[in-house]
C-alpha cells in the first residue's frame, strides 16, 4: 500500500529549483521511525529569489497575466488544480498519511476538501468581477464613489503539519483567487504534499511566479518570509508562540498579517443529550486527526448528573478504536506526527499526573505497537483549572474533564481559557444552545456536533487564538486591498 516520496526541490518561478545551499531534511513516516525521503531546506537566499519571481508574476504583460487579470481567467486555474486534485486523489492521501500518520481515510477526506476548495473559490473569483466598481452611496450628489478590489500583491502563506494540503489551499486558493502570487512554507514535518501542490500548478500551467513553494525550516525559510520588505502580507497558521514572532516581525514594515493560532476548546455537554451521540461528537471533537486539531474540543465540560454514565461510553469508545498504521484499513488513530510532538504530550499527561490528575483511560503509547510515535486516545479527569492539563493546547488524543451543576458554572468553565478558536455545545434545548453560544468567547460555536468545517464558512479565532477570519468570503478579503475612487462632477466650484 506504501508509495514512494517523489524527491522534489523548491518550486520557484514555474520550475523545480535546487535550494542555494543544496541542504536537504530528512523525512520520517511517524508510524514506522523510517526515514522514506528527503525534502530541500529553503534559506533567505531563496526566499529573496521567490519573492523576486513573484512580483515578476504580478507584473508580467501588464499585469495581465494575473493580476488585473479578470476574476474569470484565476478561476479557470482554480477549476483545473481542482480537477488534477481529485485525479491524484489516491495517490495525494496516501503521501499524506506516510508524511503525517494520519488515517488514511482521512487524508483522503482532506484531499476531497482541497479539491472542494479550489472549486468555491473559483466561483470566489468569478464573483469577484461583479463586485468590481461597486457604487457607495454619498450624502451630496456633486461627487460620485465607487470602490474597486485589488490583489494585494506578494503573499507569504506559513502553514502547519496538521492538514499540511489543507491548510495550505486555505490559504492559497483564495490568495489566487484574489489575484495574488503566493510564497508558500509548509511546515518541516510535513511538505510532501504541498510540493505536490506545486507540482500540480506545474501541470496545469500555473503562469511561473504566481504560486512557489519553499520548503524548509520555521528560523530558516518562514522567518526571512515573514520579515521580507517585498512581501506585503503574512497569513500564518500555526503555534501562538510562532504567531507572535511573525506579528512582531511584520510590525517593524507595518506589513498586514492574519494569524490561525492555537486553542483548548470546550464541548459543554448537558443532561439532555442522547448518550451515544453526545459521546460519539465528543470523541471524534477530541481525537479525530488525534487530536492534533486547532479546534479540537479538547476540555470536556459535562452535567454533573450524567458525568459518570457519560465517561462509562466515551471509555468504551476508546476501547473499541483501532490504534494502528494509519496505512490499515480501519485505522481511526494513527501515530503523532513526530518524535518530538510524541515526547511533549507524553510529558503533558506526567504533568497532569503529578498535579493529581486521574488518568481515566490511556495516558501511554499502546502495547502492541513497538515502533512509530502512538499515543493511546487519553481522558483525564479530577482535573482542577489551575493544571497546566486544562490551561494549554496538547495537540494531542488527551481529553480533560470537569463537570458543571448550572448553565452559568458551565459558561465560566468554558470561557476559562487564554484562547478563543472553537466551542461546542450539545443539548436538545435550543434556547438554552443559543444563550451559550452567546455567551461563549470563541470564533466558532457548534451546536450538537463537533469539528464540522466547510469552505463557505468563516474560519478564525479570537483572544490568543488569533485574529482574521480564513475561508468563504471573508478569506478573499484577506487577499485583496480596498480602494475608494471619488470623483467631483459638478460643473460648480467647489
Ligand atoms: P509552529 O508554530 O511550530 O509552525 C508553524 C509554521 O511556522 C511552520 O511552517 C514552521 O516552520 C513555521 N515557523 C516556525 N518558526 C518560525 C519563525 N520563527 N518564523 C516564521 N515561521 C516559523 O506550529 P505547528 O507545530 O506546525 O502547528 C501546530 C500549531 O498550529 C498548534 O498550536 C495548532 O493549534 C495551530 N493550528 C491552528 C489552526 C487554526 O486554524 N487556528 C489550524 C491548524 C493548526
Amino acid at each position: 500500500m506504501s508509495i514512494p516520496i517523489p524527491r522534489r526541490q523548491l518550486f520557484i518561478d514555474g520550475e523545480w529549483r535546487e535550494p542555494v545551499n543544496r541542504k536537504r531534511l530528512s523525512v520520517t513516516n511517524p508510524a514506522t521511525e523510517e526515514i522514506i525521503g528527503d525534502i530541500p531546506a529553503a534559506t533567505s537566499e531563496d526566499v529573496n529569489i521567490a519573492v523576486e519571481a513573484a512580483r515578476r508574476a504580478l507584473s508580467r504583460n501588464g499585469g495581465k497575466d494575473w493580476a488585473s487579470a479578470t476574476g474569470a481567467h484565476r478561476a479557470k486555474y482554480l477549476r483545473a488544480i481542482a480537477a488534477k486534485v481529485t485525479e491524484r486523489k489516491s495517490e495525494l492521501a496516501k503521501l499524506e498519511s506516510l508524511d503525517s500518520g494520519k488515517p488514511l481515510d482521512e487524508a483522503a477526506w482532506d484531499i476531497d476538501d482541497v479539491a472542494g476548495c479550489f472549486e468555491y473559490y473559483a466561483d470566489i473569483a468569478e464573483a469577484l468581477d461583479k463586485k468590481q466598481k461597486s457604487p457607495v452611496a454619498l450624502p451630496m450628489n456633486t461627487f460620485k464613489c465607487h470602490v474597486i478590489r485589488e490583489p494585494i500583491g506578494v503573499v507569504g502563506l506559513i502553514t502547519p503539519w496538521n492538514y499540511p494540503m489543507l491548510m495550505a489551499t486555505w490559504k492559497v486558493a483564495p490568495a489566487l483567487a484574489a489575484g495574488c502570487a503566493a510564497i508558500l512554507k509548509p511546515s518541516e514535518l510535513a511538505s510532501i504534499t504541498c510540493l505536490e501542490l506545486a507540482d500540480v500548478c506545474r501541470e496545469v500551467g500555473l503562469p511561473p511566479g504566481v504560486l512557489n513553494v519553499l520548503t524548509g525550516l520555521g528560523p530558516e525559510a518562514g522567518a526571512p518570509l515573514a520579515s521580507h520588505p517585498h512581501v506585503d502580507k503574512i497569513a500564518f497558521t500555526g503555534s501562538t508562540a510562532t504567531g507572535s514572532k511573525i506579528m512582531t516581525a511584520a510590525a517593524q514594515l507595518v506589513k498586514p498579517v492574519t494569524l490561525e493560532l492555537g486553542g483548548k476548546s470546550p464541548i459543554v455537554v448537558f443532561e439532555d443529550v442522547d448518550l451515544d451521540k453526545a459521546a460519539e461528537w465528543t470523541a471524534f471533537g477530541c481525537f479525530w486527526t488525534n487530536g492534533q486539531i486547532c479546534s479540537a474540543t479538547s476540555r470536556l465540560i459535562v452535567h454533573e448528573s450524567i458525568a459518570a454514565a457519560f465517561l462509562e461510553k466515551l471509555v468504551t469508545w476508546c476501547e473499541n478504536i483501532k490504534v494502528s498504521n494509519p496505512l490499515e484499513e480501519g485505522c481511526r488513530l494513527g501515530p503523532v506526527v513526530s518524535a518530538g510532538q510524541y515526547e511533549k504530550v507524553l510529558k503533558c499527561i506526567s504533568i497532569a499526573k503529578e498535579e493529581g490528575a486521574t488518568i481515566l483511560y490511556g495516558g501511554s503509547r499502546p502495547q502492541h505497537l513497538k515502533k512509530g510515535y502512538f499515543v493511546l486516545p487519553t481522558i483525564i479527569t479530577d482535573v482542577k483549572t489551575s493544571m497546566h492539563i486544562w490551561r494549554e493546547e496538547v495537540f494531542g488524543p488527551v481529553l480533560c474533564v470537569k463537570t458543571f451543576a448550572t448553565e452559568e458554572e458551565a459558561i465560566e468553565l468554558a470561557n476559562d481559557t487564554q484562547y478563543g478558536l472553537g466551542s461546542a455545545v450539545l443539548s436538545k434545548d435550543l434556547e438554552r444552545c443559543e444563550r451559550l453560544t452567546k455567551a461563549i468567547q470563541s470564533g466558532i460555536v457548534w451546536v450538537n456536533c463537533s469539528q464540522p468545517c466547510f469552505s463557505q464558512a468563516p474560519w478564525g479565532g479570537r483572544k490568543r487564538s488569533g485574529f482574521g477570519r480564513e475561508l468563504g468570503e471573508w478569506g478573499l478579503d484577506n487577499y485583496l486591498n480596498v480602494k475608494q475612487v471619488t470623483q467631483y462632477i459638478s460643473d460648480e466650484p467647489w
